[in-house]
């Protein structure tokens, strides 16, 4: 008989939380979606088999947080080069085209990657152009415009929400408008050194009434975050992201006795979702692992990934997010659930994506847990040794071996 499929992986081991699997099981691969998911499929059925024994099958891995603006927006980096190797078929650029760039950035950008990407515009029209200057420590004040007294704002950095009237409502409305299935919602950074203080509420109010008049969402970055963050919870619903839930300056998920804050549970109740965004300077080891005690996990897991620079030459990316939070007290389980069937769920792709189920996008990851001595770091350069680590050994995309060929 002539052969019924393109790709057969197997036996591998597969994990799927969307539908419980956790056992060896064989996957067989058609016409860029996945077909079929039998205890045993025989290789005569498949064009191409491969044998992926001692490995794990996930669903392809979700990053709902990164940066590949290359080349417009510093630091930014080329999402082949480090979501397909890793695991990684889709992900979210986090807001770092505004508007204005928008077109240019899905052209030159995203329709130029084989990775999967989707993108929240940033509420500011700068994007995340004006970012931290590379000149030295001594130079002049700034000046202040509406983000408050110069003496609040950053001399380091010039924040792309520091002046309101980048915060431009109706075109970012426009912008998600024009780009259904690509732009999801709106990125806003509420972080003293990017908003300074008096901009926090008016970028939750105009961020609100965009994702509402788009019926989308607001991620928001809350590490250094200004006020508390019971106040930051009032302007979202369920279904919007904060990200950088677990960073450890002030303002954070836990009150002065390390217990997590009462209104933290209930954001997460409500259905809010928590995401790591795991650059080294936006998360604590320690207050993650405190909140795991505490039964606070991460909703997603994702890496902010961009190109390392000085002061951030340790860059995380998903497979070592993961890793790092199974060392922190996650399961394998759960970590592979919050970068498959939770982010697919927070992208709103659930069904699509994140999922091993015959009929869906034929994305796989095949990985394998080594053991061994690891380490990871935060930002405050607190180290933890861990003794396992996720290897992306193998990507699927779209019924499709990525090789970088
Ligand atoms: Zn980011």
């Amino acid at each position: 008989m002539t052969a019924q499929y393109d790709i057969l992986l197997k036996n591998g081991h597969v994990l799927d939380p969307t539908q419980g699997i956790n056992q060896k099981k064989d996957i067989a691969f058609l016409d860029g979606k996945i077909a079929l998911l039998e205890d045993s499929i025989p290789t005569k059925h498949s064009r191409k088999t491969v044998d992926v024994s001692e490995n794990i099958i996930t669903p392809g891995l979700i990053d709902i947080h990164g940066h590949y603006f290359e080349h417009i927006v510093p630091f930014a980096t080329r999402a082949d080069s480090v979501c397909l190797p890793n695991g990684v078929t889709t992900t979210m650029d986090a807001g770092s085209s505004g508007w204005t760039h928008f077109d240019g950035f899905r052209e030159f950008i995203i329709e130029s990657q084989q990775t999967r990407i989707m993108a929240l515009v940033n509420l500011s029209a700068l994007g995340m152009m004006a970012s931290k200057r590379n000149i030295g420590e001594n130079f002049g004040p700034t000046i202040g415009i509406s983000g408050g007294p110069s003496t609040m704002l950053n001399p380091e950095r010039v924040g792309e929400l520091q002046d309101l009237r980048f915060a431009q409502v109706e075109e970012a409305i426009k912008c998600i408008k024009d780009n259904p299935n690509t732009v999801l919602g709106v990125k806003i950074r509420i972080d003293q050194d990017i908003s300074g203080e008096a901009n926090v509420i008016p970028a939750l109010e105009r961020a609100r009434i965009v994702a509402d008049a788009t019926d989308s969402f607001i991620m928001v970055h809350v590490a250094r975050v200004p006020i508390p963050l019971s106040k930051v919870f009032e302007y979202l619903n369920p279904g919007d992201i904060v990200t950088h839930i677990f960073h450890s300056a002030e303002n954070n998920i836990l009150d002065e006795k390390g217990y997590v804050r009462s209104e933290v549970k209930e954001a997460k109740d409500k259905g809010i979702i928590f995401d790591i965004g795991a650059d080294r300077k936006n998360f604590g080891i320690n207050l993650s692992k405190s909140a795991i005690e505490q039964d606070i996990l991460p909703s997603t897991l994702s890496s902010d990934i961009t190109k390392t620079r000085p002061g951030a030459e340790i860059i995380y990316t998903l497979p070592e997010v993961m890793s790092l939070y199974m060392n922190l007290g996650m399961t394998l389980e759960e970590v592979i659930e919050c970068s498959t069937k939770t982010s697919a769920k927070a992208i709103r792709q659930e069904g699509l994506l994140g999922t091993l189920k015959p009929g869906s996008i034929g994305d796989a990851s095949i990985i394998k847990i080594e053991s061994g001595e690891f380490t990871y770091s935060d930002g405050e350069n607190y180290e933890i040794s861990a003794s396992r680590k996720i290897s992306p050994k193998l990507t699927i995309k779209d019924g499709k071996i990525w090789n970088s060929e």
